[in-house]
């Protein structure tokens, strides 16, 4: 199923359980955009539409490193000029040339790897947030997974759950949980076999069973 029909089907599903939850304007707005928000979640792990949507650009990343590594490779230069040989050198040079040479590698997916890991940085350095720490975390652990594996079972959606769980105690925002936990079912649900144009199911109890739906 394509990322548009999963979000039309999230935000549905998000606007009636911030009906559920309490029915105001603000609380129903909220809950359509987590519920079409978390409906792309599960497809983080395909190289498809949704995970380049949340993901910096390839190019972006491949510039940033290089940017990075060269920087390394001037102030070492700078220090080995002004005040001489000192064995922290060889340190720095290796790195500065690691994350030259990861950046003449990285692919699509590594680049996701990359961004998991900055929103995890910045949930701790910049928020001290578990909550962001744990979105990061998702993004990384989604970033290595085979497409339609754990994040479309129920263990990716208790994982998901206990995100906005945390998320909603961080910032109190009434219905995000309900919300969230409708619009990720919402797409395995809609990626179940079951319906015709589904080629592939989905495996809800994986990796206790992998019988796809
Ligand atoms: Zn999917």
């Amino acid at each position: 199923m394509k990322g548009s029909s999963h979000t039309a089907i999230g935000v549905t599903v998000g606007a009636i359980a911030g009906f559920q939850v309490q029915p105001d304007l603000y609380t129903i707005a909220i809950s359509s955009f987590v519920g079409g928000v978390s409906a792309l979640v599960p497809d983080l792990d395909t190289n498809g539409l949704a995970s380049n949507r949340i993901t910096i650009s390839k190019k972006f990343a491949q510039w940033l490193m290089q940017f990075v590594g060269i920087g390394i490779l001037i102030a070492i230069a700078y220090q080995y000029f002004t005040k001489g040989f000192a064995p922290s050198i060889i340190l720095y040079a290796g790195i500065g040339l690691l994350f030259f040479i990861v950046s003449r590698f990285i692919t699509q997916r590594r680049t996701l790897t990359l961004t998991g890991v900055m929103v995890m940085w910045l949930g701790i350095v910049m928020h001290q947030s578990i909550g962001i720490l744990l979105i990061g975390s998702y993004i990384v652990i989604a970033s290595f997974l085979p497409h339609r594996s754990y994040t479309h079972s129920l263990l990716g959606l208790a994982f998901y759950a206990f995100i906005l769980h945390q998320l909603q105690q961080e910032w109190a925002i009434e219905g995000l949980l309900i919300a969230g936990i409708a619009g990720y079912a919402s797409h395995l649900v809609a990626d179940m076999k079951l319906l015709p144009m589904n080629r592939r199911g989905v495996k809800w109890f994986a990796p206790l069973w992998n019988k796809e739906w």
